[in-house]
This record gives C-alpha cells, structure tokens and sequence, in this order.
C-alpha cells in the first residue's frame, strides 16, 4: 500500500520543513509513504527525511536531462538533489499548462531511463463521465504508457479532486479494474481522500493506495490516511 501527498503548490522550503520533522516522529508501519513537495522545498525534504523510508518525488519532470526549456527540471537534475520520483501528468497540468497524452509519454519515459520512480495520473472529467466515455478515455491516457517496475498509476477522475466529491469505493473499484485490464501496474485512488473516506476506499481489491492532494497538507490528516493504509 502507496500513499503519496501532492502538495500542489503549498508550502515553501520552511513549511516543508517544519512538516517533515513532524513527520520523521510519526510510527508508521506497513505502508510506503511518498511526499511530493513544490520544486524549492524538495532539497529540504530530501535532507530531512534522509535516513527514513519516506521518499521525496516532484510534482513534474522535463523529458531532456538539459537545454532551453525556461521554467522545466530534469530527471538528471531532480536525481543530483536524490529526489526518488516525480509525479507526472496531474489533471492540473492537463487543464492549466498544456500537459497532453503526447507530453505525459515522453516525461514518464525520460524518468523512468534517468531512474527516477514514476506517478502517472489519469483520469476522466465529469463531462467525459456524463457522455459515458470514461472508458475511451483511461484508454487513450494509457495507450501512451508501458509496464514498469517502477510504473505506478494514479486514478484521478478530474470531477473529484478537490472537490469534496470522492468516487465512491465502488466507481473506484470499477475503474481501477479496468485500468489493469490494460496496463500491469500498480493504481493509486486520487480525488478527495480523506481520513473518514479512506479506509473504504483502500480496501477496495484494487485500490493499491492513494495519491492525496488537500488532506496531505495537514500532518493530522495526512497520518490518519496512513494509519487507514497500514490497517487495509
Ligand atoms: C491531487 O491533487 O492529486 C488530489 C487528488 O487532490 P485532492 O485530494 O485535494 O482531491
């Protein structure tokens, strides 16, 4: 059982700080835990949490290892800082930076040959769901991806991330099913797991943990998802 925390774009270098102490004195046992920090707290992430079994990945990661690309990281460069992974194609990137199947294949290639570990998200819109394309679209999102050790998947319908609306454990099921029906990995539920919705959800056959944005924010929260990981 995964549980990986996408801080999206919170804390800087001395909230991170602050949060991976609290962390370090947590007792957590029988769940692999990831924290996703933004681009300037990975370092201090990577320092305070040396010595743990809590990774530290970025929220992206650049397909060339150098050149011209204004505002990008590379897989070289995340794995310089001992970065352990990153987290690519987030419905966010999709919807506000451009990120496209096309993009998602050529980063979560570059990481995985830099050997970096890799998140990949996907995930249907509650549109798409509406016109019942669910299904054409997991498709599409995964005909770009191949089988990997170090391949897991995230399953973010787009409708329940931040929003309060968590799929229920059943939807989950359903489309985590179908997801491995296509592609041999690992899949992570994401889109509003909270400490009360989690344990359902985790004990879904295969639900293989959680990728967890709001609720990973608070060290509170984010432990008692864990806790729930440990128990299922
Ligand atoms: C996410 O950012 O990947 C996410 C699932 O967010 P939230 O848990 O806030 O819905």
């Amino acid at each position: 059982m995964l549980i990986a925390g996408n801080w999206k774009m919170y804390k800087g270098p001395a909230e991170t700080a602050e949060f991976c102490l609290g962390l370090r004195e947590q007792e957590l046992t029988g769940v692999d835990l990831v924290v996703c920090p933004p681009f300037v707290s990975l370092a201090v992430a990577v320092q305070l949490l040396a010595g743990t079994e809590i990774a530290v990945a970025a929220q992206n990661v650049h397909w060339d290892a150098e050149g011209a690309y204004t505002g990008e990281v590379s897989a070289e460069m995340l794995r310089e800082l001992g970065v352990y992974g990153a987290i690519v194609g987030h419905s966010e990137r999709r919807q506000y930076f451009g990120e496209t199947d096309d993009t998602v294949a050529r980063r979560v290639h570059a990481a995985l040959e830099a050997g970096l570990f890799v998140i990949a998200c996907i995930g249907e819109t509650e549109a798409e769901r509406g016109q019942g394309a669910t299904e054409d679209v997991l498709r599409r999102q995964l005909a770009v991806l191949e089988p990997d050790d170090n391949l897991v998947l995230a399953y973010e319908p787009v409708w329940a991330i931040g929003t309060g609306k968590t799929a229920t454990p059943g939807t989950a099921q359903e489309s985590h099913a179908f997801v491995k029906s296509l592609l041999d990995a690992p899949v992570l539920y994401g889109g509003s797991v909270k400490p009360d919705n989690a344990a359902e959800l985790l004990a879904q056959p295969d639900v293989d943990g959680a990728l967890v944005g709001g609720a990973s924010l608070e060290l509170e929260s984010f432990t008692a998802i864990c806790r729930a990981a440990s128990h299922s």
